[in-house]
Order: structure tokens, then sequence, then C-alpha cells
């Protein structure tokens, strides 16, 4: 199967209304959209999503944020999704992120930063299953 990334425009990005813009850059870069969905998150789902940080002194704050309005997720698919996507949302802290970047031109700070994106092909197989049952095609 082709390479899949899980990537979701966070409540902050919809708020703002730049679900269209976030669109347009996957679309015209020319990767695949396998699913794209408008949904609100249940406290389990963002738990396991963020499974690695639900330990850490900010993990209440970005639960209360995930949990804050809709979120729109999409899986994406095409030869090297995973880094290419990392690449083109930029640094956690989007105060690092250089202009270009999603995070570099559409936010300033670290944890309302628009956007999440897998980390490695691993992490967006288990973040696919979480939110879609199991992989798809
Ligand atoms: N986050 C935060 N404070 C931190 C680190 C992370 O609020 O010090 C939030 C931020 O929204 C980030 C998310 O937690 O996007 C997940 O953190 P991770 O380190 O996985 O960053 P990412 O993979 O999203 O760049
Ligand atoms: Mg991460």
């Amino acid at each position: 199967m082709a390479e899949q990334s899980l990537v979701f425009i966070k409540p902050d990005g919809v708020k703002r209304r730049l679900m269209s813009e976030v669109i347009r850059r996957f679309e015209t870069r020319g990767f695949e959209f396998k699913r794209l969905e408008l949904r609100q998150l249940s406290s389990d789902e963002v738990d396991a999503h963020y499974q690695e940080h639900v330990e850490r002194d900010f993990y209440p704050r970005l639960k209360e944020f995930i949990l804050s309005g809709p979120i729109l997720i999409m899986i994406l698919e095409g030869d090297r999704v995973v880094d290419t996507v990392r690449k083109m949302v930029g640094p956690t802290d989007a105060l690092d992120a250089e202009p270009g970047t999603i995070r570099g031109d559409l936010a300033l700070s670290k944890g309302e930063n628009v956007i999440h994106a897998s980390d490695s092909p691993e992490s967006a197989k288990r973040e696919i299953e979480n939110f879609f049952g199991s992989l798809v095609h």
C-alpha cells in the first residue's frame, strides 16, 4: 500500500477559517486525499491520539484545546508523504517555523499551531486506526 499520513487542522485553524488555505497546499503539492472529514473528537480519542504526551505538563491544556471545537481530519497518500508533510508543516513552535511552512505562515504559538501531522509511517498507521478503525484503501 502507498504511504499515508494522518493530518488534521486543529480547532484554532478551523475557527480562523484556514481550512481551504491548508487543503490547497496539500492538493496543489500533489497528494491524494483518501479521507477528509470535519469531526468533534471524544475525550478517549484525544488521549489515544496523544498517548506519548498524556503525562506531560502541557497535556491538560492541549486536550482542552483539541476538544474546544471540530477538527478537519485528512488521510493523505503519496510518495514519502509523512516526511514531506512534516516539512510543509514546520516545527512544533510556530515561532521557530520558517516562512513558507504552514506554521511559519499561519501561526505564532507552540500550543495553538494550526495543524497535526504524523511523525512516522508507524505513527500514521496507529493514528489512522484510532480515528477510522482500520487502515483505509
Ligand atoms: N504542545 C504544547 N506545548 C509543548 C509541546 C507540545 O502545547 O511544549 C502541543 C502542540 O499543540 C503540539 C502538540 O502538543 O503540536 C504535540 O506535540 P509534539 O511534540 O508531538 O509536536 P508536533 O508533532 O505537533 O510538532
Ligand atoms: Mg507529534
